[in-house]
């Protein structure tokens, strides 16, 4: 029942240019050594997916053979390029044209120590990435190839983070091109926002976002078969602190029954529809008679995208960031900024939702709670409540800006409360935005951008710097060095950049 969503067998491949003028010899000391180093950077863990090694590359029609193998391969969410020695860039030409896999340039070399003592003309000609990987920047820049550049030896930590980050945002950039995303209803009235282009989006983006009725999802809900309500309500009393009203036995356990039918349809309806995302809308539940608020959780926890009121933006980035950042430790929810602590002391932000809030950010187990919910006019939903981890977090929101799409990313340090919040009956988080709360609501809101945010404490903004450049969307943070005055530069900058058609 709560296994997470799998995600397929992914690979980076690793590539290596040369060139057939140096001889049988020289080349096959290339291939070693780069054999060698692809294999030490797959053992480092750092990149996340197997780091496999292809022969080495000496002409064009290889190349660009290469190249139309890794659109083609599914599994390769990835290429990572090196010049180990001279390679003609004109060679990379036809390769580089055809590539639509996401490129990392690795410029690296073998050795880490120069062996002055014994150094000869051989060793200066096996080891020129020094000039190989400039004439391949040379080519890469000049045709806009959309890449990221890392240099250093692959035993550096530096240079392992770095090329981390690029293949969870490649795994990120994957997910996205094949997610299918349900949406139950339409947007909230009214709401600016959350609307977006939706056509746009999946040519951008490769999301495929569609409308499902309410009523059929109600219809699957009324469906459950009570044996199968029986088991789940069983492991959510085993998983989480449940209030004994909800409780077997407890006054409202026909509630706490009636969350799992919600978590049982909402599931089905999402297996049969190949969603991995999705959206809800308070104001249009058909004859559901809670708003889903523990099934969206939970659903969230085994890392379904999702955001209230019709947001299909915010779903799918929530997606996309919890495929990036599956394999690290932290988690990721479905955001929404609510209300400011403006002092005394450092001003904070509190986070929340109606309801839903994933508890892969709680900081403990969930105790499972029963209130009244001030909208929608249903009965009272089920809902996990809990407080999130502290430490470093990023929050980030997309807004649809009319002629392209546009990300903004706050980096945050998520906070004790600074009293127990012992009225408030929802999951919430409460965290200091860089550079203060001041400067980071200007910029937020001089952006344009979202009060729906995804939160997560397992990606970074190297992951998401990084899934904007493949996914050519422009990124705006705001961290430390953020003054308002040079944000409101970045914005002017980056409006004339797009009228041009810089990117
Ligand atoms: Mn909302």
């Amino acid at each position: 029942m709560s296994t997470p969503l799998q995600t397929p067998d992914r690979e980076v491949w690793f590539l290596t240019g040369s060139q057939g003028l140096y001889g049988p010899e020289t080349l096959d000391q290339v291939a070693e050594q780069s054999r060698t180093i692809a294999e030490a950077l797959h053992a480092t863990g750092a990149v996340g997916v197997r780091v496999v090694w292809k022969p080495v590359l000496t002409d064009a029609d290889a190349i660009e053979r290469m190249a139309l193998a890794a659109n083609a391969d599914r599994a390769c969410v990835g290429v990572i390029a090196w010049m180990h020695t001279f390679s003609p860039a004109r060679m990379w030409i036809a390769g580089l044209d055809a590539l639509r896999t996401p490129l990392l340039h690795l410029h690296t070399q073998a050795n880490v120590e120069l062996p002055w003592q014994t150094i000869d003309m051989d060793f200066m000609n096996l080891n020129q990435a020094a000039h190989g990987d400039r004439e391949f920047g040379y080519i890469q820049t000049r045709m806009g190839v959309v890449r990221k550049t890392v240099a250093g030896h692959v035993s550096d930590p530096r240079v392992q983070a770095r090329v981390g980050a690029w293949a969870r945002a490649a795994c990120g950039w994957a997910e996205a091109r094949s997610l299918r995303l349900a949406r139950f209803g339409d947007t909230m009235r009214d709401v600016a926002v959350t609307e977006g282009d939706r056509t746009e989006a999946q040519w951008r983006w490769g999301v495929t976002v569609n409308g499902y009725a309410v009523t059929d999802l109600a219809a699957a809900v009324h469906d459950s078969a009570g044996s199968d309500v029986d088991l789940l309500v069983k492991e959510y009393e085993e998983t989480y602190d449940v209030v004994p009203e909800l409780r077997r036995g407890g006054d409202r356990h026909d509630s706490l029954r009636y969350s799992a039918q919600i978590e049982l349809g909402l599931r089905r309806m999402l297996e049969q529809s190949g969603a991995n995302a999705f959206t809800s809308n308070f104001e249009d539940l058909a004859s559901l008679r809670q708003l889903p608020g523990m099934a969206v959780q939970r659903l969230m926890a085994d890392g379904y995208g999702f955001a209230g009121e019709g947001d299909w933006k915010t779903a799918a980035l929530l997606r996309i960031l919890k495929v990036a950042g599956e394999r690290l430790p932290g988690g990721t929810s479905f955001m929404e900024d609510y209300t400011y602590h403006l002092g005394p002391g450092r001003p904070r932000i509190l986070g929340a939702h109606m309801l839903e809030v994933c508890p892969s950010i709680a900081a403990g187990t969930p105790r499972v709670e029963i209130h009244p919910l001030g909208i929608g006019g249903r009965e009272d939903p089920v809902r996990m409540v809990f407080s999130a981890v502290t430490g470093p977090g990023v929050v980030v929101g997309m807004s649809d800006m009319g002629d392209r799409f546009r990300l903004v990313a706050n980096q945050v340090e998520l906070v004790e409360p600074d009293e127990p919040l012992r009225s408030l009956p929802v999951a919430c988080a409460v965290w200091e935005p860089a550079p203060d709360l001041g400067t980071s609501a200007e910029a937020w809101i001089m952006a344009g951008a979202p009060h729906h945010t995804v939160l997560s404490t397992a990606v970074t903004v190297e992951e998401l710097h990084d899934l904007s450049e493949i996914a050519r969307t422009e990124l705006l943070v705001i961290d430390d060095s953020t003054t308002p005055r040079g944000f409101a530069q970045e914005l002017r900058w980056n409006a004339a950049a797009y009228a041009a058609g810089v990117r």
